[in-house]
């Protein structure tokens, strides 16, 4: 299970976090769950950035 290193907000300090067994999205999930304390985040709010606006790109032709 891969794990990487996050800062957890209930431990106050940086820890392991795997992505814990989901039955909703499988390997796809997005939550990671920490090894300490089980406090799960949601990756897609830590390090998902808006998308460059690449779709006006040949859309004014
Ligand atoms: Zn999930
Ligand atoms: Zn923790």
């Amino acid at each position: 299970m891969p794990t990487r290193a996050m800062r957890c907000p209930s431990c106050g300090d940086e820890r392991a976090f795997e992505t814990p067994p989901c039955a909703e999205h499988g390997s796809e999930c997005t939550e990671l769950a920490c090894r300490d304390c089980g406090t799960a985040l949601t990756v897609a709010a830590v390090e998902l950035l808006p998308r460059p606006r690449r779709a006006a790109l040949g859309a004014a032709a």
